[in-house]
């Protein structure tokens, strides 16, 4: 498991994450933040990997801008080879989560950039009140809403990175479904 994750990143990490920084840099600063605030060993894996999908080969040079936009759910899928739930849930709907905040907090859709209010249209945009309700009562929506605030501020470009993606490997090793451990 993760000799095949590291390959990922060996192979796309180096790729930018949005303007500022790069793949790898987003997945450890979101980590580092889950992680600084205490979230559980599943969700700072989930903040780890919550873009795996766009590291993942099938929807690597797509042409097709859905199966980007889909990177929640190629990500979700590839970690359910290994993971629970606990992890793959918080990624499958990180995407999501950002169409609650957005409906939910009016000062959060004012932080989003120019292109993540485009995204946010095409993904459906804001939820309303009766959507976010029900979006509640997902598993794992809490969990994802947080990762969502970190993977949001996971773009410091002046942020020293302490930690490698060895670094998390115990982790994840630890969080392996016994049954393909
Ligand atoms: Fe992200």
């Amino acid at each position: 498991m993760y000799e095949i994750i590291r390959g990922c990143f060996d192979r796309h990490g180096d790729k930018r994450y949005g303007e500022f920084v790069t793949q790898r840099q987003h997945a450890l600063q979101c980590a580092t933040l889950a992680s600084q605030e205490g979230a559980s060993a599943p969700l700072i894996a989930a903040a780890l990997l919550h873009d795996i999908g766009h590291m993942v080969e099938s929807t690597l040079g797509s042409r097709d801008p859905a199966d980007d936009l889909m990177h929640e759910a190629s990500g979700a899928r590839f970690l359910g080879q290994w993971f629970p739930r606990e992890v793959t849930e918080p990624v499958r709907l990180h995407v999501i989560a950002k169409r609650f905040l957005c409906g939910n907090e009016a000062s959060y859709y004012d932080t989003l950039s120019p292109a993540s209010r485009h995204s946010l249209e095409l993904q459906g945009g804001p939820m309303s009140a009766d959507a976010q309700r029900q979006f509640l009562t997902t598993p794992f929506a809490r969990e994802a809403i947080a990762l969502r605030r970190w993977d949001d501020l996971a773009k410091d470009t002046d942020l020293e990175l302490a930690l490698s993606l060895e670094d998390f490997k115990e982790l994840l090793e630890s969080l392996m479904r016994p049954e393909v451990a």
